[in-house]
């Protein structure tokens, strides 16, 4: 098994609790929690709970664990729902995995790109990139923006009221026109007008050479008490991949969660979440592998990682109209991703390359990283693009497949003869929409799930955020960690009617 080098370990920001470590609970195994999703989130958060002795159960509706961040087989080969790699950042997330990986967990040095006027640099682009790819005009007018906006910003301290306000107050106007409008709009399907200014704040990686500029301004006496864009996890670093591509994560988790006696079932869609009081009771679940059973699961506990618009459906009946309402208002992007058996030795010269002006965002070559291709003398992509549910991407139309190719050729990446199989995977809720004024709907629904006394929600889906997955499962971990406190300070009835 590899170990976590030095470097890991210092560079982890979150490190074991101490005093945390397999703790086990005394009274835990008497109560059953009912985890609804196994993907990152669901599966670690049912991890740390069978590690207690907790009986635990992860409803997944799919076939297989691990949501996102899962991977299908296709004959010989591994395509990735978007090429997964896990950080290192959450130390005690990373120790875990490297435990229950073993010798699966390969290390592959990030190699990200991004294709910028004409050439490909570091992802995210540098300070001396950034400019190398703006016209000389072009970049007067987005440095005098740099240097007006954050002048602007101070006398005038308006908060942004959607994310093209926010970029604008962080960039600049000529620079957000130059290289974020067009760019955010093809992502999203609509511009950033539309988009919440917690997006930025959240979500957009820092453009880190704004930051050089912003410091330079700063050094004289121009600081920027502006947004701040999120820090990205982009850094230099080694990431965390398998020879079979991101499926081996949430497989070995899932047998080490039913090692510990835990049970994760799949095709196991969660149709109905039944209530008395503030408490949730029991779930109803259909069997989608067989005749489309319906089964009941009763539950001390509840943590739901499906998306939060779908597990306060769930409720229905108990749910105040203007709370259904409200999740009704939250959307999600969907991701169309083609997984591509590709007749060549090497496509990219990174592990994946993000383009601004083609109809997919992002390709990855996953055998950069260490993933085995069968024949060997072949290449996997993952071409990954957002989509509208029902539209050409989503459906694999002609049309869109035809563009896809003329765009992979033009990039030099392939061309339609060295296509070998393709393979289509799709994700309703890739990405949560952080559409304008969707916060007071969040806040809403939050609340409500925040009065039940036996439930979480958490994940991206269920938290509706972010995370990368060492973030999802620390979602999960600290759902785990609030059940089992409870365990040990507030008998639940089952323990009680026991004798506990
Ligand atoms: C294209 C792409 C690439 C990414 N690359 C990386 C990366 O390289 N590294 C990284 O760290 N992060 C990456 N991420 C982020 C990562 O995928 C997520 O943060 C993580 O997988 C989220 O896990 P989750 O458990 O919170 O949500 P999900 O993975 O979405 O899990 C929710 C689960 O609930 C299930 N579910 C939904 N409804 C029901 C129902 N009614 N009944 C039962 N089950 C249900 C779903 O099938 C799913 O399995 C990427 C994300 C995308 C979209």
């Amino acid at each position: 098994m590899q170990k976590p080098t030095q470097t890991q370990k210092a560079s982890a920001r979150r490190r074991r609790p101490k005093g945390k470590r397999r703790a086990t609970h005394p009274q835990a195994s008497m109560d059953q929690v009912v985890i609804l999703g196994a993907g990152c989130s669901g599966l670690y958060a049912a991890l740390k709970l069978a590690r207690a002795g907790v009986k635990v159960v992860v409803l997944e509706k799919e076939a297989i664990p691990g949501g996102l961040a899962r991977g299908t087989r296709h004959g010989d080969n591994h395509y990735d729902l978007g090429v997964h790699m896990l950080h290192a950042f959450d130390q005690e997330v990373f120790e875990d995995m490297c435990e229950i990986m073993g010798d699966e967990r390969i290390e592959a040095p990030l190699n990200a790109k991004i294709k910028w006027a004409g050439g490909f640099y570091r992802y995210p682009l540098q300070f001396g990139e950034l400019i190398k790819g703006i016209p000389k005009l072009e970049l007067i007018r987005c440095s005098l923006g740099l240097l007006f906006y954050p002048l602007w910003g101070r006398i005038w301290k308006k908060k942004p009221k959607n994310a093209e306000e926010a970029l604008i107050q962080l960039y600049g106007r000529p620079l957000y026109e130059f290289f974020f409008e067009d760019f955010t709009t093809r992502y999203w399907g609509f511009p950033p007008a539309e988009l919440s200014a917690t997006f930025v704040t959240t979500k957009m990686p820092r453009l880190s050479a704004v930051d050089v500029i912003k410091k330079l301004l700063s050094t004289i006496g121009i600081k920027d008490h502006s947004l701040r864009a999120v820090e990205t996890a982009l850094a230099e670093e080694t990431l965390h991949y398998s020879r079979t591509g991101a499926e081996s994560m949430p497989r070995l988790l899932a047998r080490e969660i039913e090692r510990l006696g835990g049970r994760v079932l799949t095709e196991a869609e969660v149709q109905s979440v039944h209530r008395s009081g503030d408490r949730v009771t029991s779930v109803s679940y259909r069997e989608s592998g067989s005749d489309g059973k319906i089964c009941r699961i009763e539950c001390d506990h509840l943590i739901s990682t499906i998306p939060i618009p779908d597990f306060i459906r769930s409720m229905n009946g108990s749910v105040p109209p203007p709370v259904l309402a409200a999740a009704d208002k939250l959307r999600y992007k969907p991701i169309a991703v083609y997984g591509l058996l590709v007749k060549k030795e090497r496509a990219l010269d990174a592990l994946y390359v993000y383009y601004r002006k083609r109809c997919f965002h992002r390709v990855g070559e996953p055998k950069n990283a260490g993933l085995l291709v069968h024949p060997s003398d072949h290449t996997v992509l993952i071409v990954e693009t957002t989509c509208e549910i029902d539209g050409p991407k989503w459906k694999g139309e002609t049309e869109f497949l035809e563009r896809m190719v003329l765009d992979l050729e033009a990039e030099g990446i392939c061309t339609q003869e060295d296509i070998v199989e393709s393979h289509l995977q799709k994700a309703t809720h890739g990405y949560p929409i952080f559409a304008l004024g969707f916060e007071p709907h969040l806040d809403l629904v939050r609340e409500y799930i925040a009065e039940l006394d036996n439930v979480c929600s958490v994940g991206r889906q269920g938290g509706f955020c972010f995370p990368n997955m060492h973030g999802a499962m620390r979602m999960g971990a600290v759902a785990a960690e609030k059940i089992l406190d409870k365990m040990v300070h507030v008998p639940s009835p089952a323990n009680q009617a026991a004798g506990d």
